[in-house]
């Protein structure tokens, strides 16, 4: 049998339901959805995403069939409303919209009032009451709608950005606004819409060169055949990379009764969240327009109302609330918010319409939120049993839970400063940057290495990329729900929107706060938790310090089977990753200590071992390192007291530490009693053309056995020491860069000798520790069975691993790997995410030689994949015990963590 192309519903029943999202979009399954469980939904139909597919696929042509369909479920409509499109008497208008499986706000296209045409007009007049101004007002939103999405988008014409015909519609609108002296679109007459109407019709003809269809059933095609073009408009596919929504997904329409919020005084629409998307309280949340249509709330353009007590702000107080200013309707509302919100057990994106005090749900949808709502909801729910520790655990993303870890204003700086603006909350956290005025400058001059704010008017779905760019957004209008604020929350970014006080002027780049005037690349700071804008730059701090997350956490922790590790090397940074959660260190990189703060004399006398030409020489300079690698190991011990530590032994080719600076060289020469010449030689004959497949890790080891002996001296005797003072350090010692067995056959051999005297130094009878080695060689990985004889632990160092399995050079991607990704040669930066199919196979296959030889093999990850989402997944599926991360990343590991063993 053909497939089923078009799927009905209305009058309480529909042919989907609310597990069909893949076929039948998102918006299309849950107004199924909401039909099947008797919430009043218009009656429509929905065009599945299989039919946008088929048409791409096949030259932009419809499977065979779609008409016939698309005429039956039509009919159906057309019976259960008692209307008929087209039709004069009592004309039948529709909506068209599009809905993929997973929500882009504002990226695809909707037609609205189609159906409306000369022959239908006087119909809907009388059917009406005689609303004349009802009807030339929707008839105008028609031209405007379709002449944009259909005839221009659609048809691929691409104006300049103020000469879109949309706009030029949209002039014409202002002037005669401005010519009679109206304030807002509401004090246009019944005339005057309908002189608009004319005069709209003659610039779409002067401008598209093409008449605007004047019959209801070539308005439906065109309108259905925009909303699957709409795919594959430029801001739908910018979108869908940034988001990573597959192409072949594609976008379903649907095609439903309209119902009107614009028929006068008891009429209204709305949007409304079922809990606050922006602070996660379980309280209704939303906003309301009274005779508007669902475009006026989500455009920006006129403040939208709240629509009770609870969702008042500072910016529209003033404002009627729906509860009070139709409490029927709004009473049928919360009852039905409720319902959805139990039976889909989540919160909620609603929009509604009142039609002549008749309540009617357009959508519904799982709302959008920040990180910080995203917490408090999935723990609120939990404790109200309304959803499984499981069901928590998925709701929170770990981009989501990043937020929570991102910078907000310093509040003491933020206490003293002078508040220049306030506007809507609609995205947390704190930025401060640049002024731009464009998406197009924010994408270049975060290039640039620039961090920037993007002051706009208003934004629009075009803009998401700088957006995205962007540390923070600032728009002068629109409301909670605009798409500004929509997208912002999506991806939890700083942003603030309908900040009256803003005043931009594009053309001279420079925006007017209250009293003053800052030009592009002047500085700007914003809390987007309370809507607060400052001029210039104020101090950012970390804001991990949360309960709620702890508690979060915790519950992942229950869940998870991964064991989460961190990197670190200094007792500050254990301290720090082991308030995060983390379980052990996974890799202590010993060169650490001669970078940075402290670390001039351990690297002098390092660079002394260095340019040491005899063993003697070595040895005593080595004598000298001891005390000093010895103090940051105990140290790093001691603050992960009672949990594992892997420490590995120096890993950078030896040149990496010769000094340049000429006083340093000078000094080095004198201390080692030799001339500068003399030390040139020396430095010169470490010189490698390739040091990353040179004189590195155990090979080191090899050549200067003194070398890992000093190393494994200082971590034994550290262990040691500390279990004199009563401690329970548990060193893992590590050795880099393996290619073969016989090296660590080498290595651990003098290990052990090493443990020996270190027992009976100490007087100690034995103490807890393993030695392992690292995974990073592709070689390793195949020979696994031979190296677990040796190695008691693996530790897969994808790092390197993917360097040499790729041949790619890690310090070196820059230049091409961005090539590759926008050609689609490779899905993303293999450094960033774990390659599974080639890098990963060689990651099962040592795993499954290891433990062939040892079962009991302990194997983790300290790569930097090791704090990725996707890769920690990976690192679950093929049965790894932990992963190890920056200390900052271990919340998100936990999460990913307890995600992965979910499923
Ligand atoms: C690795 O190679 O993955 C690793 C952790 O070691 P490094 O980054 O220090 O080479
Ligand atoms: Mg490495």
């Amino acid at each position: 049998m053909a497939k089923k192309l078009v799927y009905f519903f209305g009058g309480g029943k529909a042919e989907g339901n609310a597990k069909m999202k893949n076929l039948l979009g998102g918006k299309g399954a849950n107004l199924a959805e909401m039909a099947n469980i008797g919430v009043p939904v218009p009656p429509g139909f929905t065009i599945t995403t299989e039919v946008c597919t088929h048409y791409f696929l096949n030259k932009k042509t419809y499977p065979k069939g779609l008409k016939e369909e698309v005429q039956k479920a039509l009919v159906k409509v057309e019976k259960l409303m008692g209307k008929k499109l087209g039709d004069a008497d009592n004309p039948l208008l529709v909506s068209v919209r599009s809905g993929a499986r997973r929500s882009m706000p504002g990226m695809m296209e909707t037609v609205l009032n189609i159906g409306l045409t000369t022959k239908t007009i006087p119909g809907l007049i009388k059917e009406s009451g005689g609303n004349e101004r009802f009807v030339y007002d929707s008839y105008r939103r028609l031209i405007m709608m379709y002449s944009d999405v259909v005839m221009e988008k659609a048809a691929g014409i691409e104006p300049e950005d103020e000469e879109g015909i949309r706009k030029q519609l949209e002039k014409i609108m202002a002037k005669m606004k401005t010519q009679r002296g109206y304030k807002g679109d509401t004090d246009l007459t019944a005339k005057d819409l309908e002189s608009l109407c004319f005069l709209f019709k003659a610039k779409v003809k002067e401008v598209l060169k093409k008449d605007f269809p004047d019959d209801a059933d070539e308005q439906l095609q065109g309108g259905i055949r925009a909303v699957f073009d709409s795919w594959n408009g430029k801001r739908a596919v910018s979108y869908r990379k940034i988001e990573g929504i597959p192409e072949e997904w594609g976008t379903a329409v649907n095609v439903q009764t309209m119902v009107f919020g614009n028929m006068g005084e008891d009429s209204a629409t709305g949007v409304a969240f079922t809990r606050n998307p922006g602070n996660g309280e379980n309280n209704f949340y939303g906003e309301y327009l009274i005779n508007a249509q669902g475009e006026d709330v989500v455009a920006g353009i006129r403040t939208p109302a709240p629509i009770n007590e609870y969702s008042k702000s500072e910016h529209n107080k003033d404002l009627v609330a729906l509860e009070k200013a139709m409490p029927k309707p709004y009473k049928e509302l919360f009852a039905i918010q409720k319902r959805l919100e139990k039976h889909y057990k989540d919160m909620q994106d609603i929009e509604f319409t009142v039609e002549k005090g008749r309540l009617f749900m357009l959508q519904c949808r799982i709302g959008k939120r920040n990180g910080p709502a995203a917490v408090r909801m999935a723990m609120d729910m939990l404790k109200e049993k309304l959803i499984k520790k499981e069901d928590a655990v998925m709701r929170v993303t770990p981009s989501q839970l990043d937020e929570l870890l991102h910078p907000i204003i310093d509040p003491k700086a933020e206490k003293g400063c002078q508040l220049l603006a306030k506007g809507l909350p609609a995205g947390p956290g704190g930025a401060t940057g640049q002024i731009v005025f464009s998406a197009v400058d924010a994408v270049e001059w975060k290039k640039q290495g620039k961090k920037v704010v993007l002051v706009r008017e208003e934004t629009n779905p075009e803009d998401v990329e700088g957006m995205r760019a962007a540390q923070g957004i600032l728009t002068a209008r629109g409301g909670m729900t605009s798409h500004a604020a929509l997208v912002a929350r999506g991806w939890g970014k700083c942003c603030i929107v309908g900040c009256g006080a803003v005043h931009v002027d594009y053309a001279g780049k420079s925006v007017r706060v209250g009293d003053k005037t800052f030009k592009e690349g002047d500085r700007l700071t914003l809390n987007g938790t309370k809507g607060n804008v400052y001029g210039g730059q104020l101090p950012m701090i970390d804001a991990s310090e949360n309960k709620l997350l702890n508690d979060f956490l915790k519950v992942c922790d229950s869940i998870r089977k991964l064991g989460i590790r961190t990197n670190a090397e200094t007792p500050a940074d254990a301290k720090r990753a082991r308030d995060f959660g983390a379980e052990g260190i996974g890799l202590f990189r010993t060169e650490h200590m001669f970078y940075g703060k402290g670390s001039d004399e351990p690297l002098f006398i390092l660079r002394k071992m260095i340019i040491s030409k005899t063993e003697d020489e070595r040895k005593k300079a080595l004598e000298e390192l001891f005390p000093y690698v010895k103090r940051d190991i105990k140290g790093t011990l001691e603050a992960m007291d009672g949990l594992p530590v892997v420490v590995r032994l120096l890993d950078p080719p030896l040149h990496e530490f010769v000094p340049r600076d000429p006083a340093k060289l000078e000094q080095l020469a004198k201390d080692l009693n030799i001339t500068l010449d003399e030390l040139a030689k020396r430095a010169d004959n470490l010189h490698e053309s390739n040091p990353m497949m040179g004189h590195r890790g155990v090979r080191l080891g090899i050549t200067y056995p003194e070398v890992s002996a000093m190393q494994i001296r200082a971590i034994f005797e550290s262990a040691a020491e500390l279990i004199k003072e009563g401690k329970k350090p548990y060193p893992e010692i590590m050795i880099p860069v393996v290619c073969d067995v016989k090296e660590l056959t080498d290595q651990l051999a003098i290990a052990r000798q090493i443990y020996q005297e270190v027992l009976k130094k100490y007087g100690i009878k034995k103490f807890k520790h393993m030695l392992g080695t690292m995974i990073e060689i592709p070689r390793a990985a195949i020979v696994a069975d031979k190296i677990a004889q040796e190695a008691e632990f693996f530790s897969y160092g994808t790092n390197d691993l993917t360097q040499m399995c790729f041949g790619f050079s890690r310090d070196d991607i820059g230049g091409f790997v961005p090539d590759y990704i926008k050609k689609n040669i490779l899905p993303g930066d293999p450094f960033q995410s774990i390659d599974q199919e080639g890098v990963g196979e060689l990651i099962k296959m040592g795993i499954q030689r290891g433990r062939k030889t040892r079962k009991d093999l302990e194997v983790g990850i300290c790569g930097e994949h090791g704090g990725e989402p996707k890769s920690i997944d990976f690192c679950h599926r093929v049965g790894m015990d932990y992963v190890s991360c920056s200390p900052f990343r271990v919340p998100i590991a936990r999460l990913a963590a307890a995600q992965a063993a979910i499923g």
